[in-house]
């Protein structure tokens, strides 16, 4: 079986590098900027992990990693959209390209994704997609407008392709975590990590790993299709 993993140099993308290739998935991933990262974890892996660079905002360099990937393990059987970037600041002060790059990587990353392997999916009718939102998307974040947006539009995203490609065979499927202990969430200090996890009923952060466990829980259920699963711990109920 092959993956195609948006952001899998570190976080919860390299997670789920690691789990897919653990359970015999071949698995290309890719980043943009933690190259260093990205081809350590591939040289870690072997010849099941293939890393490419490639911003998910650009649909050309995406269709450029989906033919790499395709010419090296052949077509996809799951996508998993999790490329993704955070903005913090109040609403009415955000620069028109900070909102643009977040909608931009976010949403649009997820779009130019998917259309890259839809229509191979449909001839072949099966496969896979998973989003990755954020319960920010289902909640709303007070200083994470553009961040919360682009994680609903995901939802809506899924359910609606959800609902086209069920008819083809392809399931569609959001995840949308709480808060995970990863680098998009370092610039917190300790007391406002502590006060998150007061705010988690289960006191304490996700880890990537949990995430990555969701996803291949996704992966293989077969009738799962249009839902959004929620790993938060108890935040958002
Ligand atoms: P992270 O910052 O550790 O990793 C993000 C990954 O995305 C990296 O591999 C990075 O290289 C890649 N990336 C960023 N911009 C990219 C672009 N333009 N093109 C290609 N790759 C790009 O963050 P993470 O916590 O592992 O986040 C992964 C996903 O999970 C994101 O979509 C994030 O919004 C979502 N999420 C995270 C949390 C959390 O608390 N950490 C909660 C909910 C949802």
């Amino acid at each position: 079986m092959n993956a195609l993993i948006t952001g899998g140099s570190r976080g919860i993308g390299a997670a789920a590098v690691r789990l897919f290739t653990s359970k015999g998935w071949n698995t290309a991933f890719t980043y943009l900027n933690s190259e260093r990262e990205a081809l350590a974890l591939e040289e870690q892996i072997g010849s099941s992990a293939f890393a490419f660079r490639a911003d998910a905002a650009s649909r050309k360099e995406t269709e450029n990693f989906v033919r790499a990937a395709r010419a090296r393990f052949g077509p996809e059987d799951l996508l998993i959209c999790n490329a993704g970037i955070s903005y913090c600041g109040l609403f009415q002060t955000m620069k028109e390209e900070d909102w643009d790059r977040v909608i931009d990587v976010n949403l649009k990353g997820a779009a130019n994704a998917c259309m890259a392997v839809i229509p191979s999916m449909v001839q072949r009718k099966a496969g896979c997609i998973l989003l990755v939102s954020s319960m920010w998307g289902l909640a709303g974040a007070s200083c994470e407008a553009a961040y919360s947006a682009s994680k609903a539009g995901l939802i809506g995203l899924g359910k609606a392709l959800a609902k086209e490609l069920g008819p083809s065979g392809i399931r569609v499927n959001c995840i949308a975590p709480g808060i995970i202990d990863t680098r998009m969430n370092a610039e917190y200090d300790d007391s406002a990590r502590e006060c998150m996890m007061e705010m988690t009923p289960l006191g304490r952060f996700g880890t990537a790993e949990e995430i990555a466990e969701t996803m291949l829980f996704l992966a293989q259920s077969g009738f799962i299709t249009g839902q959004v699963i929620s790993p938060n711990g108890g935040f958002v109920i």
